[in-house]
């Protein structure tokens, strides 16, 4: 085997989820809804099998690629549909960068952002976020890991597992930075419809030229397995990074391609994204406040279905085996300094019950 196949074992949102199922824990680790999708995406994708069977062009089933720039207000042209928001990544590093290179983002970080820059021979550059009473930005910090071998800045808002957003502020210091020193950014936004105060801003809007964002259908349309996912590029980018893609999965799955599309202009007429940022909203409060009244620090969020607190001395893996509650260690999401003592991240995109059930276990346990 080749050495690069060291790179990266089981991911840890893989391995919370077999042992939760080993130790019937109640799974607040890896980040997938308990619920089914919506019925009228479920029934598009009915009717689509049978009917929308073989492969689409790379770039993504034309029906797709026109209901998303209608739902995001760019051109069809500058889309490229992906096998996940995962492909969309795995793309672009391919895309854009290579040896020698260098990739700058922050730490905490999502797990994939390191093995898919490692992959293609560049090096992830981690700049730590700063935790005081919340998460912040430093700034100064992002602007030292820049070198002449940065190629990219890579962000996500709402950030994964912070659960904070960027400020329009923040934004406009980012895109200034990746001006100053010629980078491309890319910006995972594929949490862009879950945020329970203002809404985020699309790095896009102040960048066109250089921003790739990374969307994803699985988040928004509560169907993480379906695998759709899309890039926006740059204009007259797509082609090239549709020129990457073809070669690891040729196409995403055709008819859940045509759901999709038929299901985005159902999902805004429908009001569908603010009836899940308020079902979300109330989970959110029900496991924030149960695990303030045990006394833990919360970093409340402010999008994504994602929420850190501090748990010091217990282990993950005692907890899935003992309180029979799976979540993410903070370490899993830092790889050049030591997590914040005791970091945890819940996922509450789970039942009510089951958080509440979660709750009940954890209160006996600590
Ligand atoms: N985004 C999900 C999470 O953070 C997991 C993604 C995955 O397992 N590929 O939990």
């Amino acid at each position: 085997l080749h050495p690069r196949t060291k790179i990266t074992t089981e991911s840890i949102f893989s391995r919370m989820s077999r042992l939760a199922l080993q130790h019937g824990a109640i799974n607040l680790g890896q980040g997938f809804p308990s619920n089914p999708p919506p019925a009228f995406l479920l029934e598009a994708a009915r009717k689509a099998v049978g009917t929308v069977d073989q492969y689409t062009p790379p770039f993504g089933l034309p029906s797709l690629r026109e209901a998303l720039a209608e739902d995001l207000g760019v051109s069809p042209e500058d889309i490229v549909v992906t096998a996940g928001a995962t492909e969309a990544l795995s793309s672009l590093a391919d895309s854009l960068y290579g040896v020698g290179d260098e990739v700058v983002m922050l730490e905490p970080y999502f797990d994939a952002y390191l093995p898919q820059t490692l992959m293609v021979g560049a090096r992830p550059v981690l700049v730590p976020m700063r935790l005081t009473d919340r998460w912040e930005l430093d700034l100064e910090a992002l602007e030292r890991a820049i070198t002449p071998r940065s190629r990219a800045l890579l962000v996500n808002s709402p950030y994964n597992p912070t659960g904070s957003i960027f400020s329009r502020e923040e934004l406009e210091a980012i895109v200034t930075l990746a001006r100053e020193h010629d980078l491309w950014i890319i910006s995972d936004e594929v949490y862009d419809e879950l945020y329970f105060e203002a809404p985020p801003t699309p790095l896009r809007a102040l960048a066109p030229e250089r921003v790739f964002t990374v969307g994803s259908a699985g988040k928004r349309l509560e169907a993480t397995g379906w695998r759709i996912g899309w890039i926006v590029t740059p204009p007259g980018l797509a082609p090239a990074v549709t020129g990457m893609r073809q070669w690891s999965s040729f196409c995403s799955a055709a008819p859940l391609q045509a759901a999709v599309a038929q299901a985005l202009p159902i999902a805004r007429a429908e009001g569908f994204y603010p009836q899940l940022r308020e079902s979300y909203r109330q989970r959110k409060d029900l496991l924030a406040q149960g695990l303030q009244a045990m006394g833990l620090e919360v970093f409340e969020p402010v999008g994504t279905y994602f929420l850190t607190a501090r748990m010091p001395g217990l282990s993950a893996e005692t907890l899935v085996q003992q309180a029979r509650v799976a979540i993410i260690p903070g370490s899993a999401f830092y790889a050049s300094s030591p997590p914040p003592e005791g970091l945890v991240r819940f996922a509450f995109c789970k039942t009510p019950e089951d958080i509440a059930q979660a709750l009940e276990r954890l209160e006996r346990f600590l």
